[in-house]
This record gives C-alpha cells, sequence and structure tokens, in this order.
C-alpha cells in the first residue's frame, strides 16, 4: 500500500504541474481573473476519488478559490462549459466515481503527464474509456 500511496501522490503533482502548464496562459476557471493559477479540480478527490487524474476534472484556478473547498462550484461548471463546450460539467458529474486505479496505471499517467497535455489527454483516453464513453464528440480540448 505505501508503494501505490508514494506513487499516486507523485502522479497527482505530475498532472497537476501538467494543468498548471497548459492553463497558464488562460484564466481562472471560475472567476475568470489572470493570476497564478493552482491546479484545481471540479468534481472534488473526496468525492469522486476516481476522478482525481480526469484530464477534463483539473483546471488552472485561483489559489484562494482552490483552497476554499466547494466554493466556486457553479462558476467552476461554467468554467467548464466554456471551455470544453456545454455540458461538459454535467457529464464529468455523472462519470463513475470510482476507479481501482493500479500501480501500473499511476505509473503510466505519471510518465503521461510528464510529456504534456496532449500526450495525457490521449493516453488518458486509451487506459479510460470509460471515463469518455457518454462523450459522443470530441472536443476542442486539445
Ligand atoms: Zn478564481
Amino acid at each position: 500500500m505505501i508503494e501505490i500511496q508514494k506513487a499516486r501522490a507523485n502522479c497527482q503533482k505530475a498532472v497537476n504541474k501538467m494543468i498548471r502548464e497548459h492553463d497558464a496562459a488562460l484564466p481562472c476557471i471560475s472567476c475568470g481573473r489572470f493570476v497564478p493559477l493552482d491546479a484545481g479540480h471540479f468534481v472534488s478527490v473526496g468525492e469522486a476519488p476516481g476522478l482525481r487524474f480526469h484530464p477534463f476534472n483539473i483546471n488552472g484556478q485561483c489559489r484562494s478559490e482552490n483552497g476554499y473547498k466547494g466554493g466556486r462550484t457553479w462558476e467552476y461548471g461554467r468554467g467548464l462549459d466554456l471551455k470544453y463546450g456545454a455540458g461538459t460539467s454535467e457529464w464529468l458529474k455523472a462519470l463513475p466515481k470510482t476507479a481501482n486505479f493500479t500501480l501500473d496505471d499511476i505509473l503510466y499517467l505519471t510518465d503521461a503527464a510528464r510529456h504534456g497535455w496532449p500526450v495525457y489527454l490521449q493516453a488518458y483516453r486509451e487506459r479510460f474509456p470509460q471515463h469518455f464513453q457518454l462523450r459522443k464528440s470530441a472536443t476542442k480540448a486539445a
């Protein structure tokens, strides 16, 4: 368990860093201000551990809002729909909330995250097609 917990923490770190880099030129997802951004989850890790690495569930968010648990969820959802297309926030909320990430999954995602957003998005889709099954069309994500 220790090894997988460490790997999970490392993976979250790599994914969050990749998100911050990808969103660096964008405003905060929930308030629209151009300020330094953290990587903030839309559906929280506590609520849906299975979405903790989902590429659309993590976005650049200002530090104050990211630190304020449960805050700005409505605004975050609106920002998601603007960024990825109408319905994205509802779609994310409807995805399976649990996932059994194996150590192999986690190491795979960590490596993909270190290669940047396009690689990560493709790798995640291939590994977890169930997290994209309800979404029929591709988005303007990349
Ligand atoms: Zn903000």
